[in-house]
């Protein structure tokens, strides 16, 4: 399934940056977030998920990354939990922090198709407008419920289920297999 390609890009890019910009654990280690370096080259991968021509994320914006990962991260947790009126509530403050602005543009020969752009001096990072809106029309959606986090020990990486029956638990097939692993491995000790 697919929210339509805009949509699913900056949807993608937002899991992105909850994954590689927020601390916690990651297929079954401890994750920090990365070195200025390689963080940079992490947000890179990640507006490039959009599909547009982005601009290449610099370090004067690395914080305002951060904080936008940051905020984005409970979304997940809350629909994961399934709290979907807390999960509306912080996706409403995202709206209103980065206060998005529809406006429908064409270009690349694409047909008309709604963006969202905030105040670039309000959020250096240029994506909070953006991230916002997916969020919003993902939870305003019937598929609301395809946001999770990772199932497996020792990971709580995001993921958006795309799959046609919705039944996505984990962040990777890495996570995916280690799990069947173990459920292998308590079988044959029992
Ligand atoms: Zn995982």
């Amino acid at each position: 399934m697919t929210f339509g390609s805009h949509v699913d890009g900056v949807v993608a890019v937002g899991r992105e940056l909850v994954n590689v910009a927020t601390p916690g654990e990651r297929q079954g280690r401890s994750y920090d977030v990365p070195g200025p370096a390689q963080l940079l080259s992490g947000l890179a991968d990640a507006v490039r998920l959009s599909g547009r021509d982005a601009r290449v994320p610099d370090a004067g914006a690395v914080e305002a990354f951060l904080d936008l990962a940051r905020r984005v991260r409970p979304v997940y947790e809350f629909v994961e939990a399934r709290e979907m009126d807390q999960a509306a509530e912080v996706t409403n403050a995202l709206l209103d922090r980065y206060a998005a602005r529809p406006r429908l543009e064409s270009h690349g020969g694409q047909p008309w198709h709604l963006h969202f752009h905030g105040d670039r001096r309000a959020d250096a990072s240029g994506w909070g407008a953006a991230v916002a809106m997916g969020l919003a029309t993902v939870l305003g959606s019937e598929y609301a419920d395809r946001l999770g986090v990772c199932a497996a020990p020792a990971c709580d990486r995001v993921f958006v289920d795309v799959s046609r029956n919705g039944l996505r638990r984990f962040c990777s097939e890495a996570c995916q297999s280690r799990v069947k692993a173990a459920a292998h491995r308590a079988r044959q000790r029992a």
